[in-house]
């Protein structure tokens, strides 16, 4: 199988910088109190596939209500162009805003309805309603 390209990324003032290999092919849009303010479009990849470039250390975090997620921004310009999701905790979310040379409107795009995040999340994972879900979600 093949591994895709690489794809780099940031946030405004470049501080934060990152490079992500896969195959960009599907855009997920949430909902939710947090991703509808910033307008991030989400692309989910194992934490293998990312590499951050710059300091940790240029970053602060921002969490809250099940406090899983952990909402990563630029210190210095405030943009969030990666983060920990609630959904997949092992893995990275990239605010696919912050990849240089994408056009998000070209790449198919599916909604996740984190204001009823426990629903979604069932469906996103494929499970059954009458299992209580493990792990957590977008926000
Ligand atoms: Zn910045």
């Amino acid at each position: 199988m093949e591994n895709g390209r690489v794809y780099r990324g940031s946030c405004h003032c470049g501080a934060v910088a990152f490079e992500v290999t896969g195959r960009l092919e599907m855009i997920d849009e949430c909902n939710c109190s947090i991703c509808t303010k910033k307008g991030y479009l989400h692309w989910i990849v194992p934490r293998a596939s990312f590499r951050l470039l710059t300091s940790q250390e240029d970053m602060a975090t921002y969490s809250f209500n099940t406090g899983v997620a952990r909402h990563y921004f630029c210190q210095r310009c405030g943009i969030a162009p990666f983060y920990v999701p609630r959904s997949d905790p092992d893995k990275i979310d990239v605010n696919v805003r912050c990849l240089e040379g994408i056009e998000p409107g070209a790449i198919a795009l599916k909604k996740f309805d984190g204001r009823n995040w426990e629903a979604a999340f069932r469906a996103h994972r494929g499970i059954e309603p009458s299992r209580p879900p493990h792990g957590g979600g977008k926000d």
